[in-house]
């Protein structure tokens, strides 16, 4: 995709701070960290989503977080890591080549996880029930 950001940073054509790159991903410094190490995880092929992503580019994906994730805790001595992955506008995606974060944590670092509320009575069988009929 020739106008996608991340597609530039891929080709080169933008300078970044590669971490990492195989023949089906390439990984990067995110430009604003929650904390310094903060990675991005994309797969070469564009795809603007997890929706788009066929099943051999996730996977690729998958395991060079994984490799990451590791040389992340060896190198930056983190207290913890999250991965996360935002897919569409609607759950705060910004930039539209598809990404996962690799967000070393530490110690009141000021990132905030999700809240969760509890099912009503029944709701959780329900749609756990929907969700394996769509598998
Ligand atoms: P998301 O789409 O997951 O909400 O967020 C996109 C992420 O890309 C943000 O964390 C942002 O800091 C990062 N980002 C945006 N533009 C650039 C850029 O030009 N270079 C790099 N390395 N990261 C970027
Ligand atoms: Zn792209």
């Amino acid at each position: 995709m020739p106008q996608c950001l991340f597609c530039k940073i891929i080709r080169g054509e933008i300078p970044t701070n590669k971490v990492y790159e195989d023949e089906k991903t390439f990984a990067f410094l995110d430009i604003n960290p929650v904390n310094p190490g903060h990675t991005l995880v994309v797969p070469k092929k564009h795809a603007v989503d997890i929706f788009e992503m066929e099943e051999e580019e996730w996977n690729a994906v998958m395991n060079s977080v994984h490799k990451i994730s590791h040389a992340l805790e060896k190198s930056i001595g983190p207290t913890g890591i999250n991965l996360a992955m935002n897919n569409r506008s609607g759950a705060g995606q910004l930039v539209f080549h598809a990404h996962v974060h690799i967000m070393p944590r530490f110690p009141n670092d000021g990132h905030e996880l999700w809240k969760g509320k509890p099912y009503r009575k029944g709701e959780a069988a329900r749609v756990a029930e929907k969700i394996r009929t769509n598998l």
